[in-house]
């Protein structure tokens, strides 16, 4: 089997930190080009624009967009009419209808839309997953909250209509809540604390519940210095579970069940090759839904100006 030539779009913090180690460690994955306005990878072929390397590139088959979500739609569908394999970065859009074209598109050309959800490959996961199907669930609460000037420094856009300012993060959170419980969820309030000055929450507290009234709460928030907080726990009727480290401890009554290293990003590329061999797509919505119910549902309040 050849190489799924893949190029990334948007060669910023994330796309640096994760795909290019996670490309390199893929069997089957080979990064081919960058499209970047301003960034480059010394020896790949490079293109200020995705249109360039559309136009004007090696031949790819396949694109990684780690744009931000405010320009991704477009450069996806870009991709899609261009006969390309597309994988996208979480959120997978700034709104939920946007993907209904791209799934059309991608259905049509019989090409692989990706929708990522990184944390939901981290390793306890599935392990939390099949220890909840066979108890009774009692509450949730999430504890997510983290430091927004180491994560995304100086990033403007995050702060921007569609930037989802800490939603971000919170919706890696709801990802997993949404793969780790039997039932599916849904909000019934929010609050979301705006900056002054911006345009997207720095922090929210959320309540949701299931079909079977089961209490859940989620607490996020931007301001975190120190230690930061990704952490879900689940009271059942057979002891307390804990997911800490955004997904990569589990622990029942505080004894550790599952613990191993992250491969988030590798088992993300090793889906996209095995999706891509058949064209097939992945794209689950129901963290997005959450989000904008949230900002539907969500009471606001103003809090004082973030300075980067
Ligand atoms: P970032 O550091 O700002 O990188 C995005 C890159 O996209 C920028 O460096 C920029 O490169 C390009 N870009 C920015 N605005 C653009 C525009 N208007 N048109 C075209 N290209 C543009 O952001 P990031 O942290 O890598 O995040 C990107 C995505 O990955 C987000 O959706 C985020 O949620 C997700 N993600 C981030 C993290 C994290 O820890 N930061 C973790 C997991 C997932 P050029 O200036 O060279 O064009």
């Amino acid at each position: 089997m050849t190489d799924l030539r893949i190029a990334i779009v948007g060669f910023g913090k994330i796309a640096r930190d994760q795909h290019v180690g996670a490309i390199a460690a893929t069997a089957g994955a080979a990064l081919a080009a960058v499209a970047s306005r301003n960034a480059s990878l010394s020896n790949l072929p490079h293109f200020a624009t995705i249109e360039e390397l559309l136009h004007k590139g090696p031949p790819i088959d396949a694109v990684s967009l780690c744009t931000p979500p405010q320009v991704r739609r477009a450069q996806a569908a870009a991709a899609l009419a261009a006969g390309k394999h597309v994988m996208l970065e979480k959120p997978p859009g700034t709104g939920v209808a946007e993907l209904d074209p791209l799934i059309a598109m991608a259905a049509d050309a019989k090409r692989t839309l990706f929708a990522t959800w990184h944390s939901r490959y981290a390793p306890a996961v599935e392990p939390a997953r099949e220890w909840l199907a066979t108890r009774r669930i009692r509450s949730v609460h999430i504890n997510w909250k983290e430091d927004v000037r180491v994560w995304h420094p100086g990033q403007a856009w995050i702060w921007e209509p569609g930037g989802l300012g800490v939603f971000d993060p919170g919706i890696n959170a709801l990802s997993i809540l949404t793969r780790i419980l039997p039932k599916s969820v849904f909000v019934t309030a929010a609050e979301l604390a705006f900056p002054a000055n911006r345009q997207a929450p720095i922090a929210a507290n959320l309540t949701l519940t299931d079909i079977g009234d089961t209490p859940i709460t989620a607490e996020f928030d931007f301001r975190q210095t120190g230690p930061q907080s990704w952490d879900i726990v689940v009271e059942t009727d057979q002891g307390r579970m804990s997911l800490s480290r955004g997904g990569r401890v589990m622990a029942v009554d505080g004894k550790i069940i599952s613990e191993a290293p992250d491969e988030e990003y590798r088992e993300l590329y090793r889906r996209f090759v095995v999706l891509a061999a058949t064209g097939a797509s992945d794209v689950d919505l129901a963290p997005l839904r959450l989000v904008a119910d949230s900002f539907l549902l969500g009471e606001r309040t103003i809090v004082e100006p973030f300075m980067d």
